[in-house]
């Protein structure tokens, strides 16, 4: 029975970034409203107080007020006017796209069995799922797409986010920061939060790219401007960069040198991938393959690589698919069954296992009673040589 029921707890292990992805999407609708409307708002009461203050002192003229007004009112129409554009083409899909996410992890719960026909449907979808976040890892964005088109899961899947790790990787790639910083802006709160130093290695790398092209000036402005804030934090990170005012790319030496190494950009893209996972709660590696790990640590056993012991409806036994599990550890289950010493019978519930009082060696018994009956009742452990009464044996519970 227990085989078959369905461990919900298990299943949603791997389902936080599922749910939590859009979530992230909703909040960043819902910050770019608030700022429109603190923004706006702002603008309108300091118009109105404007206003008061010029009809208190009687400098208000009738014509100047009524512009005054109507300007607000453009205002207050405009903002309204955002909100709404906001609400309909990000707000509400990205809600639906929560629902749907929500309705689909709820299906699980009701499901009894891991045989029932319902399970099957819902763990194929499962299956597309993971499929489409390993292709959009591996950068294959079209196949992606055409699977969740296929399958009809374009709202169970997160294709915009990849498109825009892979645009912002393309453009750290081609040696630019500019898109990678306008992230970080985005998400600067929730950077903080986990004190990610991201901002700062791209700011860095600029000011790299400054000394670089011998542009000083240039170089100390932006120190000044973006790079000093950081003083707290990454203080030896800036007095080194400081150094390259003076090291030409050619003159550099140790850390100085590997400031100017190239290599950094390559660096930058890791990070960022790190960071952007990380506030997805996403895992670095896809799911399918956490997945597979988890089920084959569920079966591997020592047994499976020993030629004499493999078992052929095993799938670690299998030479292939075992070379996958060589990293996973094996399964808790070693012994499935407990097999006596001295007999070589199965211990079970019938011929339950017997421990001695002192150093718990373990045999079934019937072999503890045949030894019993020889002797006068005294049995003697063949291992430890611990001899003692029979009725001085411990039952051993298989649990
Ligand atoms: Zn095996």
């Amino acid at each position: 029975m227990a085989a078959t029921t369905l461990n919900v707890d298990g299943v949603m292990l791997f389902e936080q970034p599922f749910a939590r992805v859009p979530y992230e999407n909703y909040r960043k609708v819902f910050r770019t409203s608030q700022k429109n409307i603190e923004k706006e708002l702002g603008a309108i009461q300091t118009a109105a107080s404007e206003l008061a203050r010029k009809a208190r002192s009687g400098a208000a003229n009738p014509e100047d007020a009524l512009r005054s007004i109507d300007a607000m009112m453009k205002r207050a129409e405009g903002l309204k006017k955002k909100l709404n554009d906001l609400q309909t083409n990000s707000g509400a899909p990205t809600l639906q796209v929560i629902r749907e996410r929500l309705q689909h992890l709820a299906a699980v719960e009701d499901i009894e069995s891991v045989r029932s026909p319902e399970f099957a449907r819902w763990a194929d979808t499962r299956l597309d799922r993971w499929l489409i976040d390993w292709t959009l890892r591996h950068g294959r964005e079209k196949t992606a797409r055409r699977i969740a088109a296929q399958k009809g899961i374009g709202t169970l899947v997160d294709i915009e986010l990849f498109s825009d790790i892979r645009r912002i990787e393309d453009a750290l790639s081609r040696h630019s920061c500019t898109e990678a910083l306008a992230w970080c802006s985005e998400n600067k709160a929730a950077l903080r939060k986990v004190k990610n130093p991201l901002e700062f290695e791209l700011r860095l790398q600029e000011f790299i790219e400054l000394t670089r092209a011998r542009k000083l000036m240039d170089a100390i402005t932006y120190q000044k401007k973006y790079l000093i804030q950081w003083q707290e934090s990454q203080a030896v990170q800036i007095n080194q960069a400081s150094a390259l005012l003076a090291y030409t790319p050619i003159s550099a030496f140790g850390p100085y040198k590997r400031l100017y190494d190239l290599s950094r950009w390559q660096t930058l893209i890791q990070s960022f991938r790190v960071a952007i996972y990380n506030l997805s709660t996403l895992p670095t590696e896809p799911l399918l393959h956490l997945a597979m790990y988890a089920g084959l640590a569920s079966l591997k056993l020592p047994a499976c690589y020993n030629q004499e012991t493999t078992n052929i409806d095993c799938p670690i036994c299998d030479p292939d698919l075992g070379k996958l599990a060589t990293e996973v550890p094996f399964s808790h289950h070693v012994n499935s069954t407990i097999v006596c010493r001295i007999t070589g019978k199965i211990m079970d519930s019938d011929n339950f296992p017997m421990a001695f009082p002192e150093h718990g060696t373990v045999y079934s018994r019937e072999a503890l009673e045949d030894m019993a009956s020889r002797n006068e009742g005294q049995v003697t452990c063949p291992r430890t040589k611990e001899t003692c009464h029979f009725a001085d044996l411990r039952k051993v519970y298989i649990s």
